[in-house]
């Protein structure tokens, strides 16, 4: 067991490694984020100026084919890397699909096992293709290259009753810009990163769990405090997701706020100074508030 986490240990700090080796890369075009239209779950792709290709969570089982299509189209046949926040089916559900048009470089999700068919299913695929999951945690980065990293900031505890508070939080830096990616991450998890001092200053946030109101904080959101906000979210949903408290919040702070359940797909682009959003399949720009 200790000889194995050693191993893991190794592997992962290749693999981190190994992804600064392509530091050399050409960088061309901007940083594109797309928060794709997945209802009521997460899917965030991530196409880096050196051609590097990431996915975050990867939406429910139903919105599978839908993200497979979406690769397709832009050419995508390998994942440099898979970052699951957390193991709930609306974060995991299109793995299992995903891994059979797909390669994977690199598999990331917390330590923690759940009971569910879909996480058994996905565990069953991984064993299948022989993919090792990396269980990172606060402190890891993946070094994309010298003007790009994305880092675990959290959470930053081992224990949570919650499950959504294991969620990874990310922060994507490039150059002068900064993303922050809640995955599911509540109210504690907010909270602890504020009490250990973490930098979450970030121009863009990605809100937590789909917007509900079981966090997003004034507090947190005040030190994240951000220029723009996403919300993954869906149009159909039986729980008043997201929250009025939360867009409450958001208006409050005045932070122009952009959700996949009123304008389908966004994308947000960087060149490491300047941030632009764009949705829809036209990819039209997008220069108003969209808060309602
Ligand atoms: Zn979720």
């Amino acid at each position: 067991m200790y000889h194995m986490r050693i191993m893991t240990c190794l592997l992962l700090c290749l693999f981190l490694i190994g992804f600064s080796c392509s530091k050399g890369q050409a960088e061309e075009g901007p940083l594109k984020i797309h928060f794709i239209d997945v209802d009521q779950s997460d899917c965030i792709f991530i196409e880096t100026p050196n051609h590097k290709h990431i996915l975050v969570d990867a939406g429910s089982e139903r919105y599978a084919k839908k993200v497979t299509q979406y690769l397709q189209n832009k050419g995508i046949t390998t994942l440099d890397a898979m970052i699951i926040t957390h193991p709930h089916h609306d974060h995991i559900g299109g793995v299992p699909s995903l891994l059979n048009s797909f390669k994977i470089k690199a598999f990331y999700m917390p330590k923690m096992t759940h009971h569910t068919k879909i996480y058994r299913t996905l565990k069953k695929s991984l064993e299948k293709k022989n993919i090792m999951i990396f269980k990172a945690k606060a402190g890891n980065n993946i070094e994309i290259s010298r003007h790009l990293a994305i880092d675990f900031i959290g959470p930053v505890q081992g224990k949570y009753d919650n499950m959504n508070d294991y969620s990874y939080v990310l922060k994507l830096v490039y150059n002068h810009n900064s993303f922050l990616l809640m995955g599911d991450a509540g109210e504690q998890s907010e909270a602890e990163l504020l009490f250990k001092h973490v930098n979450v200053k970030a121009d863009v946030i990605k809100i937590g769990h789909h917007g509900a109101d079981t966090g997003t904080t004034l507090p947190f959101l005040k030190k994240v405090n951000p220029e723009a906000a996403i919300i993954s979210t869906g149009r159909h949903n039986y729980k008043s997701i997201p929250a009025p408290a939360v867009i409450n919040r958001l208006r409050y702070l005045k932070i122009p706020t952009y959700r996949t359940d009123l304008l389908g797909t966004i994308v947000v682009t960087s060149d490491g100074n300047t941030i632009s959003f764009y949705y829809g399949d036209a990819l039209q720009y997008i220069d108003t508030l969209v808060n309602e």
